[in-house]
C-alpha cells in the first residue's frame, strides 16, 4: 500500500519533469501555461492529465484532435514512478530518499534533454551541484568532504579528457556540459561514485556506439551524447556503488 502511494507521487513528479523536459531548452516557463496539445493547442483537461492512466484511458491520443501523444510522456512517468519506489525501497522513508529521488528527477530532465537537443543546461547541473554540497554539508552522508572532492574530480576529470582530445584530435568531444553533470554527481554521491559512473557510463556507451555503428553504418564522428550514460552509471552507482567497488577491488586482489 505503502508503495503504491510512493509509486503514484514519483509518476505525478514525472508529468511534471516532461514539463520540464519539454520547456527547459526553449527557456519557456514551467509554470505558465498550463499543458497544451503539441498538435493543436488545445489546453488538456486536469481530467485528462493524470499520470500513466489518461495516456491508456485516451489510447495514446489528444481529446480534442485525435493526434496521437508521444509515448514518451506515460515512458517518463512510469520511470519516475519506479524511481521514487526505488529510492524509498532502499532508503526508507526518509530525507535522504527523498533527496535520491530529486536527484534521479534531475538524472531525467538531463538525459531526454540531451536526447533531444545535445545539450545539458546549466539551469539543473549548477545548482544540482550546490543542492548535491549543501546536503552533504547538512546530511554527512556522503561527508562535506567526499562531496567536494566528487565535485573536484568529477568537472577535473572529464575537463582533462576533452583537453586531451581536443589536443590530439583538433576537435571538440566532449561537451562542457558533461563536465559540469559528472560534477554535479561528485557533489551527490562523493567522490568514490565518480570513477564508477565513468566506468559504467564507458562501457554502455561503447556497447551502445559499437552496436549504432553496425545497425547504421554510423560515422564514428557522429555524436552520440554522453549524459544519458552519465545519468545511468550515477543511478547505478547510487543504489550498487559501494557493492561495486567491493567486487571491482576483490577483483584486483589475488584469491
Ligand atoms: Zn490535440
Amino acid at each position: 500500500m505503502l508503495f503504491i502511494g510512493i509509486f503514484l507521487f514519483g509518476a505525478i513528479v514525472g508529468s511534471f519533469l516532461n514539463v520540464c523536459i519539454h520547456r527547459l531548452p526553449s527557456q519557456e516557463s514551467v509554470v505558465f501555461p498550463a499543458s497544451h496539445c503539441p498538435h493543436c493547442r488545445e489546453p488538456i483537461r486536469p481530467y485528462d492529465n493524470i499520470p500513466l492512466l489518461s495516456y491508456v484511458l485516451l489510447r495514446g491520443r489528444c481529446r480534442s484532435c485525435g493526434a496521437a501523444i508521444s509515448s514518451r510522456y506515460p515512458a517518463v512517468e512510469l520511470l519516475s514512478g519506479l524511481a521514487a519506489v526505488a529510492t524509498v525501497g532502499a532508503l526508507g522513508v526518509s530525507a535522504h530518499a527523498l533527496l535520491a529521488f530529486a536527484f534521479l528527477c534531475a538524472l531525467i530532465v538531463i538525459t531526454f534533454i540531451d536526447f533531444d537537443h545535445q545539450i545539458i543546461p546549466d539551469a539543473i547541473s549548477l545548482p544540482g551541484i550546490g543542492v548535491g554540497f549543501a546536503a552533504a554539508l547538512i546530511h554527512g552522508d556522503p561527508s562535506w568532504t567526499a562531496s567536494l572532492a566528487g565535485i573536484l574530480l568529477g568537472g577535473g576529470l572529464l575537463w582533462g579528457v576533452a583537453e586531451g582530445y581536443h589536443w590530439l584530435t583538433g576537435r571538440e568531444g566532449m561537451g562542457g556540459g558533461d563536465i559540469k553533470l559528472l560534477a554535479m554527481i561528485g557533489a551527490f554521491l562523493g567522490w568514490r561514485a565518480v570513477p564508477v559512473t565513468l566506468m559504467i557510463a564507458s562501457l554502455a556507451g561503447t556497447a551502445i556506439g559499437i552496436g549504432l555503428m553496425l545497425i547504421q553504418r554510423r560515422d564514428s564522428r557522429t555524436a552520440i551524447p554522453f549524459g544519458p550514460f552519465l545519468a545511468v552509471g550515477a543511478a547505478c552507482a547510487l543504489f550498487w556503488g559501494d557493492a561495486l567497488i567491493t567486487w571491482y577491488l576483490g577483483l584486483a586482489r589475488p584469491a
